[in-house]
């Protein structure tokens, strides 16, 4: 089922997430949901907040970018193990329709996370799905991509999202 996206400025994206305990009907359900919406919305990740559950899920699949080889991903309760080097890109976010923003990211991550079973594995991410997972991962602790901009790059930013909401009212 297609779930609603929820928009900044939601406090639910502000909220960190909690841990999942159990992987259930219920939380499998969440999953393939959060797939539909994302597909739905032509997203490339989405943080479980973002539809407004509060728990540490996020999925990714970033076939439609096609420079770079896929990556199709369910983490649940992901960590960082390790993170280098750096790389600029131009991010947009489901949850800030028609803003996009220059981050700075680490171009390597390696995270360990559980699977759908409940298995824990390790994935090291390179260059745009190492992007797509740090964007996911901000969102799962309650922080959003122009939060990760300073000063006049942020206001700049919040201005033009301001004006973008106005022009859909
Ligand atoms: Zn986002």
């Amino acid at each position: 089922m297609v779930r609603e996206i929820v928009r900044f400025p939601n406090p639910v994206l502000k909220t960190p997430t909690q841990k999942v305990d159990v992987i259930d009907k219920e939380i499998k359900e969440l999953v393939k949901d959060m797939f539909e919406t994302m597909y739905h919305a032509e997203g490339v990740g989405l943080a479980a907040n973002q539809i407004g559950v509060s728990l540490r899920v996020m999925v990714i699949d970033t076939t439609p970018k096609k420079e770079s080889p896929p990556v199709k991903l369910v983490l649940i309760n992901p960590e960082v193990i390790s993170a280098e080097g750096s790389i600029k890109y131009k991010e947009g976010c489901l949850s800030f329709p028609g803003l996009m923003v220059e981050v700075e990211r680490h171009n390597k991550v390696k995270v360990r996370a559980s699977d759908l079973n409940g298995e824990e594995k390790e994935y090291e991410l390179e260059g745009f799905p190492a992007i797509v997972f740090q964007h996911e991962m901000d969102h799962l602790m309650g922080i959003t991509f122009i939060d990760r901009v300073n000063g006049l790059k942020r206001r700049l930013a919040l201005e033009k999202y301001s004006k973008l909401q106005k022009q859909k009212a």
